[in-house]
């Protein structure tokens, strides 16, 4: 059983194959590219929890999705995180350095025949320039009506709250009740106290506007949100409930039977 289960992941894992599979898989099967970050996560958790996380949500998916159902880039730990600099170990791309990175991982997966290509993403400073990369990289294609460019965020595909009630939060935030909960999960001997740590509140301020900020502005400790209610049994719910979602949403992408950019059809 394990076997099999290990097998069925090697066969999604774009390095795990030779060229010729990955170009009979072109055009129609969805190109995935994880993206994460390396980024100070508080005074109890290590920098890389995004990657951590990320890892783990595919991981879950890879076990639900029919096998070559979709094929798995290798995660990018590299991600925009300037806003995290000031913090010790926090390793970032500068936005534009980031946009132009994501718009050249496209650029190589349409030059292999890709159609389909999606950024599942496992951090919020990715957000903003992952949905310019592909906005970019569509500009660039525009005579091409068969491509579909997508940039998700995996904490975007399934509400938590809705099934299980004894979460604090309702929402994602930074090293959180909910990002300690998984990591708690997976790696409990990396996770440091939290009994002691004051909750943060979340938000901008002066919304509905958009603030430029640095994580300084909302936080001295490093984390966003309640982490000393985390557990790793909301961990665990956590993860089966985003790993549920996001296989969904990539079925929903190869069913697709590419009848223009706004139709699901
Ligand atoms: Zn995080």
């Amino acid at each position: 059983m394990r076997d099999s289960l290990l097998l069925k992941e090697r066969l999604m894992n774009l390095t795990d194959l030779p060229w010729p599979r990955i170009s009979s898989l072109a055009p129609d099967t969805p190109i995935v590219f994880p993206v994460a970050a390396i980024e100070q996560h508080g005074h109890h958790l290590p920098v890389a929890t995004d990657s951590m996380l990320l890892a783990e949500v595919v991981r879950r998916v890879q076990l639900l999705l029919p096998s070559g159902s979709a094929l798995f880039a290798p995660l990018q730990w590299l991600g925009n995180s300037d806003h995290h600099l000031h913090f010790s170990g926090t390793l970032s791309a500068d936005p534009r350095g980031y946009i132009d990175l994501l718009n050249r991982l496209m650029d190589n997966a349409i030059q292999h025949g890709f159609r389909r290509i999606v950024f599942l993403n496992g951090h919020g400073g990715n957000d903003i320039p992952g949905r310019q990369a592909v906005f970019e990289t569509r500009q660039r294609y525009r005579q091409r009506d068969d491509l579909l460019l997508l940039f998700t965020t995996y904490w975007d595909h399934a509400k938590p709250g809705e099934t299980r009630g004894d979460l604090v939060q309702n929402y994602m935030g930074h090293a959180c009740e909910w990002e300690t909960s998984m990591i708690q999960a997976i790696r409990p001997e990396l996770v440091g106290p939290v009994a002691e740590l004051p909750d943060v509140p979340a938000g901008f301020a002066f919304e509905p506007a958009y603030r430029g900020w640095i994580t300084d502005d909302r936080t001295t400790l490093g984390h966003i949100g309640a982490p000393r209610h985390a557990a790793p049994e909301k961990g665990e719910h956590l993860f089966e409930c985003y790993a549920r979602g996001v296989a969904a949403f990539l079925g929903r992408i190869a069913e697709w039977k590419g009848a223009g950019a706004f139709s699901e059809d």
